[in-house]
């Protein structure tokens, strides 16, 4: 991955200038996981370049009949209905994709967790009315969240819920992670520059468009949708975003965010977004989850024992204020300014 932050905005939606992407020979999408993924490729062999971006969406349709907790006969939806009961045997990609859950959880503390389903319940966000759950109800819930209550066996390749009651919930790891399959496929078909997201939430770059040197990408400002925060340079590498302003819900005047603490049980606070960019799109999402739980502290310890991911995080501020932009992981090893 090669990566540089080229600006961050010094004035109040101030939109330094962005050399943009040139238009991509090939743009393909499809509506899946709730979102629409898109494929912009370049390249000259426009038929077959499509043929491939159309292969590696119907991956990403496939993927969302195996990850989905919604939709019946899924692995997920098994899982969550068996894994309680008895060991569950799993599919061996998805095996590793929750093994790589796990060991995401254990690095970021626990902030990162696929059993936090209960919580998310508790708090009406799967509903999309957001409730503010007793303390009876979020202690009840809080029991049974925990990577540390979830058996693996390496071996078998099972899986063991502890505690029945037990969910998993791969929403802030999934669209990452169909991004990778689909860049798997697409460069398996010899495709040399394409960008492949998930909407606005994670991308992935392949190469950089023809006679630049690398994909120009904006993050997004919460508070103003039509202006970037900041300007990435990004090559071979992944970005994902947490905290879309349109996921907040707000209950009795106060704002609360989709995302949830997993060790408090409450919706996380104090941050706006968190950004994070690594070499892989599965990666960038469960970090970018795991940075708006852990905040700007939280994210430096986190930085400064994976020196490869970067991190932009946009901390909450008072009603009014500009909000601040705090880039950790670059050039300086880290940056901070704060608009005037
Ligand atoms: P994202 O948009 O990638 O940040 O993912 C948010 C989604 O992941 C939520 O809608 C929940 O389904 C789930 N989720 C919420 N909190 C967490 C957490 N702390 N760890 C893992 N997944 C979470
Ligand atoms: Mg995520």
């Amino acid at each position: 991955m090669e990566i540089k932050l080229l600006s961050i905005s010094e004035k109040p939606g101030q939109v330094t200038e962005i050399p943009a992407n040139p238009a991509p020979d090939v743009v393909e999408s499809a509506s899946t996981m709730g979102t629409v993924f898109e494929i912009l490729i370049y390249g000259s062999d426009r038929r077959n370049l499509s043929a491939a971006a159309r292969q590696a969406l119907r991956e990403i349709v496939n993927l969302d009949d195996q990850l989905s907790r919604w939709k019946s006969g899924t692995d997920i939806a098994y899982i969550n209905a068996h894994a309680a009961k008895e060991r569950v045997r799993v599919e061996p990609e998805l095996f590793d994709l929750l093994l790589r859950s796990r060991r995401i959880w254990s690095e970021t503390n626990g902030a990162f967790d696929i059993t936090v389903a209960p919580l998310v319940k508790a708090w009406g966000f799967y509903e999309k009315k957001g409730r503010l759950p007793g303390s009876e109800e979020t202690k009840s819930a809080l029991e049974i969240v925990g990577m540390e209550h979830v058996v693996f066996d390496e071996e078998e390749r099972t899986i063991f819920f502890e505690r029945s009651g037990m969910e998993i919930d791969l929403g802030g790891i999934g669209k990452g992670y169909a991004v990778d399959r689909a860049v798997e496929i697409l460069e398996a078909c010899e495709v040399k520059a394409a960008l492949v997201n998930s909407g606005t939430s994670s991308m992935y770059a392949i190469g950089s468009p023809p006679g630049q040197e690398w994909w120009h990408i904006g993050i997004r400002n919460p508070k103003d949708e039509e202006k970037s925060v900041a300007t990435l340079a990004l090559k071979d590498g992944s970005v994902s975003t947490s905290g879309a302003p349109e996921k907040v819900f707000e209950v009795a005047g106060k704002k609360y965010s989709h995302i949830i603490d997993p060790r408090s049980g409450r919706p996380a606070e104090g941050s706006v977004s968190a950004t994070a960019i690594v070499g892989s799109a599965a990666e960038s999402d469960a970090l970018a989850t795991a940075f708006y739980v852990l905040r700007v502290a939280g994210t430096r310890a986190y930085w400064e024992k994976h020196a490869d991911v970067k991190a932009i995080l946009i901390p909450a501020t008072d009603e009014g204020k500009k909000p601040a932009v705090v880039a950790i992981g670059f050039d300086r090893n880290e940056s901070t300014k704060r608009d005037k």
